[in-house]
């Protein structure tokens, strides 16, 4: 999976070379690495610059989102593309209207936050009604800490830091 990614990607730089030729000559990206990190879980991409020298360090991309939401990888490439055309223009980077032209400059509707759902910690909490109950990292965390604990709403058990758990997800 990461390594079909990481080929998709470079399938998308090679063709944003061509194409950054053509719209924004002044702008080289063969040299930035286009890599896939496991560890942006919110972000969907990510561009790592220099604010005194410019100098545009790496591009990362959502292991965990794109290996879901695979068919959202263009939009987000051309985000974090759009960002450097305007650090590289600019000299500094925003989700504003001219970050907003250069997106829609390169084929894509201008787009500053990413719609695929960020995966969060499920905990299933067993219970005698003899379903597990779902709970999310916040509830969670709460309860661990003894800050809250919840009723079934079949029998009414109390749920809290005393109840057997396992994460889920
Ligand atoms: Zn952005
Ligand atoms: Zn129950």
């Amino acid at each position: 999976m990461t390594y079909a990614l990481t080929q998709k990607i470079q399938e998308l730089k090679r063709e944003f070379i061509t194409i950054l030729a053509e719209k924004y000559p002044t702008v080289k990206i063969d040299n930035i690495p286009f890599v896939t990190n496991s560890r942006l879980k919110r972000a969907a991409g990510r561009v790592e610059w220099n604010k005194a020298t410019l100098a545009i360090r790496k591009v990362d991309f959502s292991i965990c989102l794109f290996s879901r939401y695979p068919e959202n990888l263009r939009s987000t490439f051309v985000h974090e593309l759009a960002h450097i055309v305007q650090i590289k223009t600019m000299g500094y980077t925003d989700h504003g209207s001219y970050f907003k032209a250069i997106m829609a400059s390169l084929g894509e509707t201008p787009r500053t936050h990413h719609q695929m759902e960020v995966k969060r910690k499920i905990y299933a909490y067993k219970c005698g009604c003899g379903q597990d109950h779902k709970i999310k990292i916040v509830r969670h965390n709460k309860i661990q800490r003894r800050q809250a604990a919840y009723r079934c709403q079949t029998n009414g058990q109390r749920i809290d830091h005393t109840t057997p758990y396992v994460r889920v997800s």
